[in-house]
């Protein structure tokens, strides 16, 4: 925003209108000398007086930010670059996305924003609707959850933030990029740059020591050799798997193979991490160790994580769950700072509520 331009339009515009600024003053009902301090880019116009002095000088709200008159055909294409820059200025340019050491941000800045996305797969027999109207926004440094019946529509869901996949209807909007519209050619550089997968199966190459599959990630990246081997050190260190970088993926247990795939989806700092019932194969010893280390990511690193489970223990870990039912998020629960069994017990009652009585729980 450049604030002596806004100041030079409006003089330009108050001129054009044969007004002194003593007239937009009394107009405005403020002092000559406000007006004076906007045209020469001293101060910008009260945020309550932004709609009048448009409605006067005829001119868009766009318009007064961009400082200049904007042609109908560039009107979407200015307007958003405007409200981009106003935003911008207003969280601050770090606090966009961008992972700030020393935890999670105190401002909530939306990571993901699903707009009314609908899909529809075409099946020999006919248009299968798997997700209809779906809308929700995770902020960055949350951790959130999926639940639903088989058949509601959660992979197809997270395939679709995944860019694995296309939504029929929608947009889905991470960081300010609306990544439904990347073209088919470039989805696999966006997800490695930007995305972090955790699945079922553990997707580790059985050719490649552990080391060797979290380095991977970044090599993809082009970082550095010296780079690379800091990160996986670290993350390795974190995630409690240190002992076993220089072993193959058959050689550790099912809760150390995914503890790498963790490691391997974080190391690269992702925007935010897709998981996939990641604790579906794993025993409640090494179930309950990922899901600590996905709660401390998210609190002390401002990692973002959306995961899908069937497991209330698991799901009670999150900070808001989002219940899906026939392709639509019938309810949402957020735990609010309550106690995990607490929690626990709201997601079964709205299990119940949302599902009915006789759904296998576990
Ligand atoms: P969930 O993961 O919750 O079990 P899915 O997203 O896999 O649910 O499926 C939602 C609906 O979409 C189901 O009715 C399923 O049969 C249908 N579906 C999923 N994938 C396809 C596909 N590739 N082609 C046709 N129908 C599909
Ligand atoms: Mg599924």
């Amino acid at each position: 925003m450049d604030q002596i331009k806004i100041g030079a339009f409006i003089s330009q515009r108050r001129k054009e209108k044969g007004w002194t600024q003593t007239r937009l003053a009394e107009e405005l009902g403020i002092t000559d000398k406000a007006v004076s301090k906007w045209e020469t880019g001293r101060s910008m116009p009260d945020l309550s007086l932004l709609s009048p002095l448009c409605t006067l000088l005829e001119i868009t709200l766009n318009e007064l930010f961009a400082g200049e008159r904007i042609p109908e055909p560039f009107l979407k294409k200015k307007a958003d670059e405007i409200l981009m820059e106003v935003i911008t200025n207003w969280l601050g340019v770090d606090r966009c996305g961008k992972r700030e050491e020393g935890g999670a941000p105190s401002v909530p800045v939306p990571v993901l924003e699903v707009q009314n996305i609908s899909k529809v797969y075409q099946s020999d027999s006919g248009p299968v609707p798997a997700l209809n109207d779906v809308s929700f926004q995770i902020h960055r440094g949350s951790f959130v959850g999926i639940m639903g019946a088989s058949g509601s529509g959660k992979t197809t869901l997270l395939n679709l933030i995944a860019t694995i996949d296309k939504p029929s209807v929608g947009a889905i909007w991470l960081n300010g990029k609306n990544i439904a519209d990347i073209p088919e050619e470039d989805r696999a550089d966006f997800r490695r740059g930007h995305l972090g997968f955790v699945f079922q199966e553990y997707n580790l190459l059985d050719t490649l020591t552990i080391y060797e599959n979290i380095a991977l990630a970044l090599t993809i990246k082009e970082i550095p050799r010296e780079t690379v081997e800091k990160i996986v050190l670290d993350t390795a260190e974190r995630l409690n798997i240190s002992s076993i970088l220089d072993q193959f993926p058959y050689e550790v247990s099912g809760g150390q193979r995914q503890r790498c795939a963790c490691a391997r989806a974080i190391a690269v700092n992702p925007d935010i991490i897709l998981a996939d019932e990641p604790t579906g194969a794993l025993d409640s010893h090494a179930a309950r160790q990922l899901l600590d280390t996905f709660s401390t990511l998210c609190r002390e690193d401002g990692a973002t994580i959306l995961m899908v489970t069937h497991d209330v223990m698991a799901a009670s870990c999150c900070d808001r769950i989002l219940f899906m039912q026939d392709g639509e998020i019938k309810a949402a629960l957020d735990r609010n700072g309550e106690d995990k069994q607490v929690f626990f017990a709201d997601i079964l009652k709205k299990l119940q509520q949302t599902e009915g009585e006789n759904r296998d729980l576990f």
